[in-house]
């Protein structure tokens, strides 16, 4: 299918019909809204030709093996956020395409969960092998569908990849127990075994590793999915697909359905066929699927938003501070679920720190993901730049004062200055809410204990971060911070052998790590009784 379905033509602005390697030119001065639009449509079309030449330019769903239409012919467009150009069109899938993925994830599961733990893992290595040799490309498309520098796209196809790797291991070391028993005449035996079949719901920041961090340690146990990805992102969902198909995973283990987001969730949780529903993405949505599956008591795991504090101590290295803020304010141009959301700085270090944090965010370069020295690409759409303009107006009219940026970037559509701004209180929006933006909040404290208070004074739980050379504060605080995960010196956490989760709102459950097979397990006692009888 391929190309045959990139939008040339329909939408608002379109590819065009150039199909030749387009390079970037460096240039000192940054180019004019036109001309950029014009280079990105160029790039785009670049991508699509060595996309649909190595057959990963997929714009059908995967149902049971074969690629689908929408039952009933609808589409959705799919837009690089850059330009708002039309990049794809997709199918717009509901409830009775999500009806036949279920059935054949259910029929699939019969045998796959049955081949040896070697066998499945074996083909999740070649899955991994596939989307390592396809890193560029796979890079390439995610910074086209959600717009991130294409260095960081690279590294989220690693990172996505690992988890590939780390659960085809993992798949060999699903050991159960033997439990003495105290009656001489049995034996306890407990088995681990696949919960069945596995709902994947996946958001659109990072459109490649959310999904292989579920589906890894799904297929691993012996678990077949339905991927449900995000409607802003479904095109590089749609390539791992094909790239599990090409490893041998087989028809109807892995399935990709998208559309209507409501529909598709409705059909995964009244399926009673459907024991598992995994979830990444906002909290509103986790807590409508954690009711809803309800209904048929399935398991539940949810990787929900965040409001991650990052607290500078007095005493912390200046230089380590920086790096380690703007490395977890910054990724994704702030989009990610473990951003620091509140950057709290004790007062003794407060003007030196937002001044050197001021003077490194001025140096990021803001423009087209494709080019080699930028680092913070386009917000994902329209409704993230309003609601990035209405937490910082809000900030301002509560006190807050703009050290950097504030506005919608000269390039236009979607990009906005990275920001920084001070005398941010607990009360605004900005600390109350994920702004999931470019903005830097900071927030002044003075005592360690009022650190920890501000800290944990939200409803979420996920990342944490603290900045400080003495060791027994860091042991201290980060056992009073209540989240899932804390960072000590360092703002990049992520890794598939270290368990991702958080606590209250945040979500349930953890991925990535030994702990993340757990997730798709069952635990099942076995009783073998009468042992001395014939
Ligand atoms: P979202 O709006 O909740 O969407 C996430 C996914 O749920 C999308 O595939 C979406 O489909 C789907 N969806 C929406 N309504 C649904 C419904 N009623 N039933 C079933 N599915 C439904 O979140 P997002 O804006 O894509 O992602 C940003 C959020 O994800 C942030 O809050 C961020 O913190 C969180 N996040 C958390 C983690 C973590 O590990 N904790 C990691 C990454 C992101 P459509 O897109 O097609 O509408």
């Amino acid at each position: 299918m391929g190309l045959a379905r990139m939008a040339l033509g329909s939408g608002t602005r379109t590819l065009g019909l150039l199909c030749r390697p387009f390079r970037f030119v460096a240039s000192r001065h940054p180019p004019t809204a036109a001309v950029f639009v014009r280079q990105i449509s160029m790039e785009a079309q670049s991508v699509a030709a060595r996309l649909n030449s190595s057959g990963l330019l997929r714009t059908q769903a995967l149902i049971g093996g074969k690629w689908r239409d929408s039952y009933d012919g609808k589409t959705i467009k799919v837009h690089n956020p850059a330009t708002g150009e039309v990049i794809a069109n997709v199918p717009c899938m509901g409830g009775r395409e999500t009806d036949d993925a279920i059935a054949s994830a259910y029929n699939a599961f019969q045998s796959w969960s049955k081949l040896t733990a070697a066998e499945r893992s074996k083909r999740l290595r070649k899955w991994y092998d596939l989307i390592v040799a396809h890193k560029e490309e796979l890079g390439q498309l995610i910074t086209l569908e959600q717009g991130k520098p294409l260095k960081e796209a690279i590294g989220e196809v690693s990172y996505g990849a690992s988890f590939i790797e780390f659960f085809a291991e993992e798949a060999k070391r699903v050991y159960g127990d033997i439990i003495p028993s105290p009656l001489a005449d049995r034996r306890i035996f407990v088995l681990k075994q696949p919960v069945g079949v596995v709902g994947a719901i996946t958001p659109w920041n990072f459109p490649l590793a959310m999904i292989t961090r579920k589906v890894g340690p799904a297929l691993a146990c012996g678990c077949t999915v339905v991927i449900k990805p995000s409607e802003l992102t479904p095109l590089t969902a749609l390539a791992a697909a094909e790239l599990s198909l090409q490893a041998g995973i087989p028809p109807g283990a892995v399935n990709v359905v998208m559309g209507h987001a409501s529909a598709i969730g409705d059909a995964l949780l009244a399926s009673p066929q459907v024991r598992k529903i995994t979830f990444t993405g906002s909290t509103a949505v986790g807590k409508k699927l954690m009711a809803g599956a309800a209904g048929t008591v399935k398991k539940v795991s949810l990787e929900l938003g965040g409001n991650a504090p990052c607290i500078i101590f007095d005493d912390a290295d200046l230089d380590v501070a920086i790096k380690g803020t703007l490395a977890t304010k910054f990724r994704n141009s702030g989009q990610t679920c473990v951003c620091a959301n509140r950057i709290i700085v004790q007062e003794g270090i407060y003007d030196k720190f937002a001044n050197a944090l001021s003077n490194a965010v001025q140096r990021m370069q803001v423009g087209n993901g494709f080019h080699e020295d930028v680092s913070q690409g386009p917000l994902i759409n329209e409704a993230a730049v309003q609601k990035v303009e209405t937490f910082l107006q809000d900030a301002k009219s509560k006190g807050a004062k703009v050290l950097l940026g504030g506005k919608r970037h000269s390039l236009g559509m979607t990009f906005y200055e990275p920001t920084v701004i001070t005398d941010v209180k607990s009360e605004m929006l900005i600390s109350r809410e994920e702004v999931f933006g470019p903005i830097a909040p900071l927030l002044r404290f003075k005592t360690e204990e009022e650190a920890i208070h501000i800290a944990n004074d939200t409803n979420a739980g996920l990342a944490a971060y603290l900045f400080t050379t003495n060791m027994q504060r860091s042991w201290r605080v980060s056992e009073a911070l209540e989240y899932g995960i804390v960072g000590i010196n360092e703002g990049l956490i992520s890794t598939e052998v270290a368990p991702f989760g958080g606590v209250k709102q945040s979500g349930l459950g953890r991925e990535g790590s030994k702990y993340g097979m757990d997730e798709y397990l069952e635990i099942k006692y076995v009783c073998l009784g009468n042992l001395s009888g014939n």
